[in-house]
């Protein structure tokens, strides 16, 4: 089902071997698909949360959640992940939801096709309908999760900048307790989450924007079916002709997916011209931290964040229902 996985963890980038012109043998080993999952396990299919949750528990410390599985099955397969017991949420139809009714609920198993494909999120949260519609080829799309994408915590998982600037939190739970927190707070590195053992992603949750919002996401990729050398993620909150909030988020520039908080400050209460954008860009460009690996140079991904950024900015004032900006 699977082929070379582009989405591995190797560096800021996510994915390849980092910073080395010429990557060792031991380096190229670590990037080995065999296609064959080697390592014996048990599948368990829980039917509810509370089951789920039951078995991690039961497995501590032997067992790892799989959602649509196509990050999950190629770490297996490259025997980077070696486990027991493999948990499955895929019978679990209550985590399929995608909510609209007020702000947008995103249960943990819902595909990138039915929230890519979803007509709210369409005209309303435009950024991550642009994420979702970005990703590879079709069969990732209805297998793989956004709930996966965010666990996976590549620095260039698609829909994080997309959330992170739509102001997204993420619902957790280990059965025995809850808690909510800001996306911006969940990854901790490349793979990383705060994901304590046993503990599961429930929801993603995005407040609804109002009339005057308006959000874009643009990626760049080596080629159609690549993870991104950059994306970017950016809201806006209109105020007559006047900036009234500016969210800017980014992906594989980074060792996580984050916002750039120093450039959303800049326009904050002024009429965007090009001038002010280009301070954004080069307030976005002095934040990251790029690497070079084998999709980009980091002084390349520097050049395009910027670039980026303020043809993000331009089309989400203008969903914002703010004019030209000259
Ligand atoms: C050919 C190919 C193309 C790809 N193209 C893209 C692309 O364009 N853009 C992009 O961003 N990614 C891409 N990916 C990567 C991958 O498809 C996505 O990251 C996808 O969204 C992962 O979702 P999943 O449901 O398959 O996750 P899984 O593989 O099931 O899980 C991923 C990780 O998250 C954990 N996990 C999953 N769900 C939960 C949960 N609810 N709670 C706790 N932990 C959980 C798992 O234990 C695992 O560690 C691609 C992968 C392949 C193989």
């Amino acid at each position: 089902m699977i082929g070379q996985h582009p989405a591995d963890l190797g560096g800021h980038g996510g994915g390849g071997p980092t910073e080395h012109a010429n990557p060792t043998e031991t380096q190229m080993e670590d990037f080995t698909n065999t296609h064959i999952l080697v390592g014996e396990f048990e599948l368990i299919e829980p039917h509810t949360l509370a089951q789920a949750s039951e078995s991690l528990r039961t497995h501590a410390g032997e067992a790892v959640i799989m959602a649509g599985g196509t990050d999950l099955l190629v770490g297996m397969k490259m025997e980077h992940i070696r486990t027991k017991y493999v948990i499955s949420l895929g019978r679990i139809s209550a985590l399929k939801r995608v909510d609209t009714n007020s702000d947008l609920v995103i249960g943990a198993t819902a595909s990138i096709r039915d929230v890519a494909h979803n007509s709210v999120v369409r005209q309303q949260y435009c950024a991550l309908a642009e994420a979702c519609q970005s990703f590879s080829t079709m069969q990732i799309m209805v297998m793989g999760t956004v709930g996966g994408n965010l666990c996976n915590a590549s620095p260039a998982a698609d829909t994080a900048p997309a959330l992170l600037a739509l102001d997204a939190s993420v619902h957790l739970t280990s059965g025995v307790r809850e808690r909510e927190i800001a996306l911006s707070e969940f990854f901790t590195g490349p793979g990383g989450t705060v994901l304590s053992d046993g503990e599961v992603l429930e929801h993603i949750s995005v407040p609804a924007p109002s009339l005057s919002t308006g959000s874009a996401f643009l990626k760049m990729g080596r080629v159609a079916a690549d993870i991104s050398k950059v994306s970017v993620a950016v809201t806006v909150v209109r105020s007559e002709d006047r900036v009234r909030q500016c969210r800017i988020a980014l992906g594989a520039v980074a060792s996580t997916p984050r916002r750039i908080v120093a450039a959303e400050s800049e326009l904050l209460g002024e009429k965007p011209t090009i001038s002010g954008i280009s301070k954004v860009s080069q307030l976005v460009q002095q934040a990251i931290e790029p690497i070079t690996d084998v999709r980009s140079t980091a002084a390349y991904r520097r050049h395009l964040a910027g670039v980026l950024v303020g043809d993000a900015f331009r089309q989400a004032w203008l969903r914002a229902g703010g004019g030209e900006i000259t």
